[in-house]
């Protein structure tokens, strides 16, 4: 930001009755960091522990979230798949390997982002997780996001925003499109496409790409 800019941002906040700004020290934001870590840790001890999040019996064990939980973005998926079961990682399949490339594409890195799943183990054969089965999970997911506190949640599918937003609706219908978070109307909920709905609809490739840069974005902005 220009230095011109800079200066007109905080007359307008004084004017607004700011009479301080507090910006965390390096130390204190590697603190935080690490605070974001432990606790999403103990959440999935917590996770392990409770087995409240449905457990399917074809499942070999959870599959947690991963990447940066200091991360401004959120990418929330359906269910661990087949891979995602086998090395207890979120989105490493094909469809994971499609979204790190669309990532890697609008300058987003993986290791940069955290993602996560409404449902935490695989449903059999893959299939859509019941509203019951996501309702067991969602008490986690909501303190994932707690935690984390990003600034956009990206809903990956119909199912993602189901579980965030409680619209039962195709994602066609709603995708490209932001709302407020409603546990923290702060944060921003942004709707796109499932990668794997992508992969097998490739024409959907290029609003992919755009919601992806859209995401970026409402990251700067927020
Ligand atoms: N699809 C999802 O929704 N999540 C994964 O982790 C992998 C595939």
């Amino acid at each position: 930001m220009e230095v011109s800019k800079l200066i007109a941002t905080f007359k307008a906040l004084k004017e607004i009755g700011f009479g301080e700004i507090y910006l965390p020290t390096e130390k204190e934001r590697e603190t935080e960091q690490k605070d974001k870590s432990l606790l999403l840790k103990e959440l999935y001890k917590s996770l392990e522990r409770e087995r409240k999040c449905v457990m399917y019996e074809s499942a070999s064990g959870y599959v947690f979230g991963e990447g940066d939980p200091n991360s401004p973005v959120v990418f929330v998926g359906e269910a661990p798949g087949e891979e995602e079961d086998k090395l207890k990682r979120p989105f490493v399949g094909k469809a994971g390997q499609y979204l790190n490339k669309k990532l890697q594409k609008v300058g987003l890195e993986r290791e940069k982002v955290y993602i996560t799943n409404v449902v935490k183990s695989r449903p059999p054969g893959n299939r859509t997780p019941t509203i019951e089965e996501m309702a067991s999970c969602l008490p986690y997911l909501r303190k994932e996001i707690e935690i984390i506190k990003p600034k956009v949640i990206v809903c990956l599918g119909s199912t993602a925003m189901k579980g965030i937003l409680g619209k039962d609706y195709p994602i066609t219908k709603y995708r490209g499109k932001t709302f407020p978070y409603p546990y923290d109307p702060k944060i921003k909920v942004f709707l796109t496409y499932h990668p794997a709905y992508v992969l097998r609809n490739p024409s959907a490739d290029r609003e992919f790409t755009e919601d992806l840069k859209a995401v970026i974005k409402l990251i700067s902005e927020a």
